[in-house]
This record gives structure tokens, C-alpha cells and sequence, in this order.
């Protein structure tokens, strides 16, 4: 039986913080609940790092390290080790964006692949995971998304990306370890959606090796996980879903609107998490098929995850399914999770800290906009400042 309030144990989702990371974090979040200072703040931050002045150390002491395990994988070991003092899994996420060489993505895939083995017979690193666009141009992958042919060159680069993608997989087999590849926008989903498929015919054959993510405030999701789940019946491979609700919702509904596009976002925050939930379940009934991820800060997602997996009388330890949440996010869920016992893993961003903003402002403004989750940060802290004092 569920006990349904695990969440709200304090003492547990800090335990592995000091008083001063406590009072840190409580700062923190009550800088980034406020919108304008939000909106300012992200403005002079870009502005000042194009500039080149010196404001990386402010960045570091602040989210940086907030939300970011150091600026190379040496750095996050102590982090790794820590948090799996209390159970908690690692996914180190090489987080560079926005890069557009094709060195720049030979370098990232290394990277990945250097992650890989660095994981491998570690129990501390079940994944690996990387974005499509840190493998090869946003342009190409949309130019296919949207069946625009491609000059003589792109086809040059889209061969490339299609042997970085092979060359991933083929790492993760070889260290057996699971790869997560993170959904973007969808105008160049597509293309990144067909490419991982064909990874997932290969090479999960025995198990879901190979994760594809599910935006689930994509109204289409659903029907697409279904169709998916009839083709891998009929190939004879297995499917691996990370499920999430979905990070470019604004500039999503903004592009539909500006090019005059039905939205592929749900018309509500309601259908929305219907959507997730039905995903969820779904998968949830289909184990055998599909693994599931589940990257959700979301308290009534989560426990609704530990209902069904109770109401199946499945274990908490099913390696097809895990739990992941942030890195400097929602530990009341993490920790909590991994003291019941279930398989929790946190996402480690890391990288030069000029790589990692596009990252970081997505997490200032994620917290700014979803009011309620910093609202409810806020007060974890603060419970868990009082429960110490007592
Ligand atoms: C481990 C992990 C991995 C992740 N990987 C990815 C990834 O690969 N790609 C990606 O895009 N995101 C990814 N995310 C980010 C994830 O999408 C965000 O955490 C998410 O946006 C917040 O959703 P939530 O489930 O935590 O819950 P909540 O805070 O309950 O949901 C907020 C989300 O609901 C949706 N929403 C809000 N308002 C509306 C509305 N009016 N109408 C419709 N929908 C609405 C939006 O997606 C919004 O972000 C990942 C998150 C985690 C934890």
C-alpha cells in the first residue's frame, strides 16, 4: 500500500544538505519566483557573457552551482558519490547548447561516449544521455522534419549525424549502459523521432537500451506512442520512453501562432497532465514492450505512478521502470522515492558555465513560470529550516 504523503518528509529530501546549502537554496529560489528579476536578470547575464566581463564567478556561486554538478564530468564525481549515499542515481548530462560546428559535435559525441564508459560496471550511472541538436544543426534536423530537400553539403552532415547516432548506441550497448536522447521542438522532432527509431530497432532487441523522450504536452503523443508500440510488436524490439511533460511549451504556442499552425500544445495544463498520465499508464500496462523513464517534478504524477505500480503488484526495484528529476530540483521526490526503495535517478548538468546557459535560463524560467513548484520549494525549505532549529 502507498503511504501518500512520502513527499513530504524534510528531513529526508535534505538530508544531504548543510544548513548553508539550505539557506542557499531558500535564497535562490526566492530570487527566481520573481518574474522581473527573472526576465532582467537572464537579459544581463547573456548580455554581459557576450561582453565577456567577468561574471562567471558570480553565475558559479549562484544557480551554477545550484543546478549544475562542475563545469567537467571530474567535478560531479563527489556530487555522483553523495547522492548515492542515499540511494539516488546519476545521469551525468553534458549540457552544451547551441553549438553549430561539426567539430563541436564530434566533440560532444565523444564526450558521450567517454560518459559511457566511464559508467560502465558503475551501479553510481545506469544512463548516458545526450540532445539531438548536440549532435548536428537545429536547420538539418528541421530541413527533414519538414521534407525540405537538402543541398549536397547537409546530406554530407546528416550522414555524419546518422554515424553519430550509430556510434553512441554502439558504446552504450558495449558498456551496457541505457541511453536517454532528450526531445526538443517539435518542428525538427520528426526527424530525431525516425532517426531514434531505427537506433531502438537495432539495438533493443533483448531490452530497452535506447530511450526516446515523449512530450506530453503534445497532444499527438499518445497515438504516436501507440503506433510505435504496433511497429516495434511487429519488429520484434523492445521500446524505451523517457516521459515528460515538455520544456518549449511558450515558444512552441508562439511559432504555431506566428506561422498561423494549430498548436501542437494541449489546449490546458489539465489535459496536459491528462495526457501524461494516460502516457504513463500506458506504458505501465505494456512493461513487457516499453521502459519507462519518468522525468516529472510532479507530486500527483509521481504518486500515481506508485499506485499503478502497486495496483500491478510490481516490484520497486523493476529495472523498466524509473523515477528522474533535476539536479537542484524537487529532492523531496528523489529522495523520498529512493528511501521507499524505488529506482531514482537525478540529471547532473555540467559544462563550461557559458555552455550550460541556455540550460540554466530554461531552469530560471521554468521555476518563474511554474509559480506553484517554486512556491512549493519555498516551502520545503523553509519547513525543513524550522524542523532543524527544533
Ligand atoms: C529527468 C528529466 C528530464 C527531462 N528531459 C526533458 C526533455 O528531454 N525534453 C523536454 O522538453 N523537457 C524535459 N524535461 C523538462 C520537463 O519537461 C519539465 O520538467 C517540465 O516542463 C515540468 O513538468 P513536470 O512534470 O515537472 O510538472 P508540472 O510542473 O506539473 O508541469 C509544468 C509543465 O506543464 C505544461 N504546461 C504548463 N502550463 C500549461 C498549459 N497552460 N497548457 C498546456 N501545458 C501546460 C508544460 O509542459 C510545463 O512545463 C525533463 C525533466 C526531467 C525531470
Amino acid at each position: 500500500m502507498i503511504v501518500n504523503s512520502i513527499f513530504d518528509n524534510t528531513k529526508t529530501a535534505f538530508t544531504l544538505k548543510s544548513d548553508s546549502e539550505l539557506e542557499r537554496a531558500y535564497f535562490l529560489f526566492k530570487m527566481i519566483s520573481k518574474e522581473p528579476l527573472v526576465r532582467i536578470g537572464t537579459a544581463a547575464t547573456r548580455l554581459a557573457l557576450n561582453m565577456n566581463l567577468p561574471v562567471e564567478g558570480l553565475i558559479r556561486s549562484t544557480v551554477f552551482d545550484h543546478f549544475c554538478g562542475g563545469v567537467n564530468e571530474k567535478d560531479c564525481i563527489s556530487t555522483v558519490e553523495n547522492l548515492y549515499t542515499t540511494g539516488v542515481h546519476s545521469v551525468l548530462d553534458y549540457s552544451v547548447e547551441g553549438k553549430e560546428e561539426e567539430s563541436q559535435f564530434d566533440a560532444t559525441m565523444e564526450k558521450v561516449i567517454e560518459l559511457t564508459h566511464f559508467a560502465k560496471n558503475k551501479t553510481t550511472m545506469p544512463f548516458s544521455v545526450f540532445k539531438p541538436t548536440g549532435f548536428g544543426k537545429f536547420k538539418i534536423w528541421q530541413k527533414i522534419t519538414e521534407n525540405e530537400p537538402l543541398s549536397d553539403e547537409e546530406k554530407g552532415e546528416w550522414e555524419r549525424i546518422k554515424g553519430r547516432y550509430e556510434k553512441v548506441c554502439a558504446a552504450a550497448a558495449e558498456c551496457d549502459i541505457a541511453l536517454l536522447i532528450d526531445g526538443e521542438e517539435s518542428w525538427m522532432q520528426d526527424a530525431a523521432d525516425d532517426l531514434c527509431e531505427q537506433m531502438m530497432a537495432k539495438y533493443n532487441t533483448e531490452k530497452a537500451l535506447v530511450y526516446n523522450t515523449l512530450q506530453c504536452y503534445r497532444w499527438d503523443r499518445l497515438d504516436y506512442l501507440k503506433e510505435q508500440h504496433a511497429k516495434a510488436k511487429a519488429g520484434g524490439y523492445k521500446l524505451g520512453y523517457k516521459v515528460v511533460r515538455g520544456a518549449y511549451m511558450e515558444k512552441e504556442n508562439d511559432r504555431a501562432e506566428e506561422k498561423g499552425y494549430p498548436t501542437p500544445i494541449c489546449e490546458s495544463k489539465t489535459a496536459t497532465d491528462d495526457n501524461f498520465n494516460s502516457v504513463m499508464k500506458y506504458i505501465i500496462d505494456n512493461l513487457d514492450d516499453i521502459s519507462l523513464f519518468l522525468g516529472s517534478h510532479n507530486e500527483n504524477s509521481n504518486y500515481l505512478a506508485l499506485e499503478v505500480m502497486s495496483a500491478k503488484s510490481l516490484l520497486k526495484t523493476d529495472q523498466r521502470i524509473w523515477f528522474g528529476q533535476l539536479y537542484g530540483m524537487s529532492d523531496h521526490i528523489s529522495f523520498n522515492l529512493a528511501a521507499a526503495g524505488y529506482n531514482v535517478a537525478k540529471y547532473i548538468p555540467f559544462g563550461p558555465v557559458k555552455d550550460v546557459m541556455p540550460y540554466l535560463i530554461r531552469r530560471a524560467e521554468e521555476n518563474t513560470s511554474v509559480a506553484g513548484q517554486t512556491s512549493r520549494e519555498l516551502t520545503l525549505l523553509k519547513r525543513e529550516r524550522e524542523r532543524r532549529k527544533l
